[in-house]
């Protein structure tokens, strides 16, 4: 779950736990009430400003937090922006009059005949409501009144904020308001979606996130894979192996020995030391290291076994750690081998069980795709006897982050099965990267539909689309609806990891991809007189941009291949030449930091391009020619994947796309040119990302011979790439001589094997990435 380290997101959560569904409905007595009173008071409309002028004070309690004198400000900022008049904000001390907007847990609503019930609101809900000529916005403890004003400037004056930069304030002459009676409560206590447009104040308090935009994780003393900073293994290991894991016969410092006495009472003392310097901290992770090897001593495989499941003696554990702090909450995670629920365990009511929805496919709801059955089986397993759960969702294409991504329509039905099954968490990890597909769009669909799972997406969207895309929004609407049916269409799953290549057969094939470019070129015309608009949607066609050249750059040559016969001789297309510099300059434009997770500016996007327009398409000496490996045994490779070594194709920063992986294993390899010919280079190609485990040789021979039985060693090459080095990187190991007779070539890449202790890795096998192998 490197994610999870790695993402620099704050974490803010709640001890609530929402089991009902509550949101977003009226109670129908209340109703009832209120439509009686409004006949009552017939015709009373409350006009909050006329003509640049206002009858109306804005009423805070006398000791009114700073939330609720926030939630003022914005009030009598937005109404001024409206209306032409700012509003006076008062404390409830005052004199009363008849023309009232009251904010918060406020001393005038005492006298309401159905006072506000405040503990229903919990932290973030509200109620919004008239009575008589007065406006009433009042809120849980927390956000709730500020939530309320917002809602209130969205929901009945008619703002927006599609983005930190595109908001919409409607401005009107007469600000009239007719009866209101709305009461909000989120399902989902805990409300967090990994986006840049989070790291604007404003944005996350107008769509009512948890997340602390200056980076803080103050909820949180300790994160997640934890067991090493309990129990260190440098320091115990040696001495105490038995606190340690039994793996396959032997104690290894993998995991911990969670039925160990002794082990429970480090982990217990340093948590204490632990929460003793940050007392203020809520949740304390206590969570099991990355990795499968947990323990199988005899104390532990009889719990696992008994409750059906290595969770077992993580709650176990988990739960004596819990009892020694109840006013803490103790996280564990549900992951890999712990996901499945433990049988008759329980989690303490201060257990919190952290999921994560990684393996799961996008193309259809998760509870309507066997794949994820047993997944959805833990959640509700889970949802039955934890009280606070937290999901770790994932909502993008992380290999590809500006690259088209239909799952919108998949992003309402899994947050549903979530809070209905006792979720009462969510953190949506989006781009943590500027940019990304219709990233402005998704992060506005998920804050939505965290708050309410039940409202109705589609005039969201339009709403969205139509606003931040003019009259543009419609043909882009075409396009999103035109994909996801083809998709579906097309029956295959999407996943998180995938790539375009990978729809180049369903969703994204050459006749679709112009289908889709015609609906954008209409979008373009539609508002080619706003500049500001024009830029959106060409921002909105760069997935479309990216997934062309992906494919031309998978293809090489072809309908959607990069390079073209002209007069005899291969050429990049114009199309694609130019395309490149236009996404990357776009892409430079919107801020696009990375397209993909890891690694890859535009910039360097860009430059990788080039490279293989430089490389062109290459019919050299041993282009076609069969490759015969000598090393490793061709067990883990195909004879499919072999031919790409001397296929003219190319790699790039997309390591599924015309590389060859060795796993910790040298290449060695001869290659048969079919007759003597003088050669005078040798070269093959190479990729690192380091994080990923994806590394360089360590060094490259090349041999040649004539009769392929004795071979001469032509040049060593040294790698001077250190592993450390976690961006992605492309080299070319080239050995260029005096031209000298040859049938045969040999190649040796030397990998380093195991990866060290230290590295990302952690002793697994380096994977050596070979492209091409050269001859000329
Ligand atoms: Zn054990």
């Amino acid at each position: 779950m490197r994610h999870l380290i790695q993402s620099t997101y704050i974490f803010r959560a709640f001890l609530v736990s929402l089991i009902t569904l509550i949101c977003i409905k009226s109670v129908p007595a209340q109703k009832k009430l209120n439509k009686k009173r409004s006949e009552n008071k017939s015709e009373q409309k409350i006009i909050l400003a006329d003509n640049e002028s206002s009858r109306y004070n804005i009423i805070i309690p006398k000791h009114a937090t700073p939330n609720e004198i926030k939630a003022a400000t914005v009030l009598q900022e937005y109404l001024l922006q409206i209306s032409g008049t700012a509003l006076p904000v008062i404390t409830a001390d005052k004199r009363k009059t008849s023309y009232e907007i009251i904010l918060g847990q406020n001393e005038r609503l005492d006298e309401l005949a159905s006072p506000v019930n405040y503990k229903f609101l919990k932290e973030d809900g509200f109620v919004i409501k008239t009575d008589s000529l007065r406006l009433i916005i009042a809120g849980g403890n927390e956000k709730g009144t500020l939530y309320g004003v917002y809602s209130f400037l969205e929901k009945y004056l008619g703002c927006r904020m599609y983005s930190p930069k595109v908001k919409i304030v409607p401005q009107q002459k007469q600000v009239l308001l007719g009866t209101i009676d709305d009461r909000q409560v989120p399902v989902i206590g805990f409300r967090d979606t990994h986006y840049r447009t989070t790291w604007d104040a404003e944005y996350t308090d107008w769509h009512k996130l948890d997340h602390d935009p200056t980076g803080a994780r103050t909820d949180w003393g300790m994160w997640v894979h934890t067991f090493n900073e309990l129990v260190p293994p440098q320091m115990y290991y040696q001495s105490h192996p038995e606190y340690f894991a039994m793996v396959k016969g032997t104690r290894l410092p993998t995991q911990l020995c969670l039925s160990n006495p002794a082990v429970l009472e480090i982990a217990v003392q340093n948590l204490r030391k632990e929460i003793a310097q940050n007392p203020a901290a809520k949740y304390w992770s206590v969570s099991q290291n990355d990795n499968k090897d947990y323990c199988t001593c005899d104390r532990c495989k009889a719990l696992d076994e008994r409750e059906g499941s290595p969770s077992g003696s993580i709650i176990n554990f988990t739960n004596q750690v819990a009892d020694q702090f109840p006013d803490k909450m103790i996280s564990t995670l549900a992951y890999e081998y712990g996901r499945h629920a433990p049988k008759t365990l329980k989690p303490r009511d201060n257990v919190n069980i952290m999921l994560c929805s990684i393996e799961a496919y996008r193309h259809k709801p998760i509870t309507d795709d066997t794949s994820s059955a047993e997944f959805v089986k833990d959640v509700e397993d889970w949802g039955k006897i934890a009280k606070d759960i937290i999901v770790w969702d994932y909502v993008i294409q992380f290999n590809h982050l500006v690259s088209p991504f239909p799952n919108l329509h998949v992003l309402q039905p899994n947050i549903r099965f979530f809070a209905e099954n006792g979720v009462n968490a969510m953190f949506e990890q989006g781009n943590r990267e500027v940019g990304g597909e219709f990233a402005a769009l998704r992060s506005y669909l998920i804050s939505k539909l965290l708050w309410d799972p039940y409202l109705d997406i589609d005039s969201v969207m339009n709403d969205f689309l139509l606003g931040y895309y003019g009259a543009a929004g419609k043909p882009i609407r075409e396009y999103i609806d035109m994909m996801r049916e083809e998709l579906i269409k097309g029956g295959k799953p999407l996943r998180i990891f995938g790539s375009p290549n990978e729809a180049a057969l369903t969703y994204l094939t050459p006749v679709l991809i112009s289908k889709y470019n015609q609906l954008f070129d209409e979008a373009e015309k539609l508002v080619s007189d706003s500049a500001e608009i024009l830029e959106r949607v060409r921002i909105a066609r760069l997935p479309l941009m990216y997934a062309t050249m992906e494919q031309a750059k998978k293809n090489f040559t072809g309908e959607s291949g990069l390079f073209e016969k002209v007069n005899g001789n291969w050429e990049v297309k114009t199309k694609i030449r130019n395309m490149v510099d236009e996404f990357t300059d776009l892409c430079k434009r919107e801020g696009v930091t990375q397209v993909k997770e890891w690694s890859t500016s535009p910039e360097e996007y860009r430059s990788a391009m080039y490279r293989i327009f430089s490389q062109g398409m290459n019919e050299h000496l041993a282009y076609g020619k069969k490759v015969m490996l000598i090393s490793p045994d061709t067990a883990g490779i195909n004879a499919m994947e072999l031919k790409m070594l001397t296929d003219g194709k190319r790699g790039s920063h997309d390591d599924d796309n015309n590389w060859v992986i060795f796993a910790g294993k040298d290449l060695e390899a001869v290659i048969d040119l079919g007759s003597v010919e003088k050669v005078r280079k040798i070269g093959s190609g190479y990729y690192q990302l380091g994080f990923w485990l994806r590394l360089l040789p360590t060094n490259v021979e090349y041999y040649t011979s004539v009769d392929g039985k004795k071979f001469d060693l032509v040049e060593t090459i040294k790698n001077t790439l250190p592993i450390d080095q976690y961006g992605g990187y492309l080299r070319e190991f080239n050995a260029e001589f005096a031209p000298r007779d040859a049938r045969y070539i040999k190649v040796r890449a030397r990998s380093m094997g195991n990866t060290p202790g230290w590295h990302p890795g952690a002793g697994r096998p380096a994977n050596m990435l070979v492209d091409e192998i050269v001859v000329e």
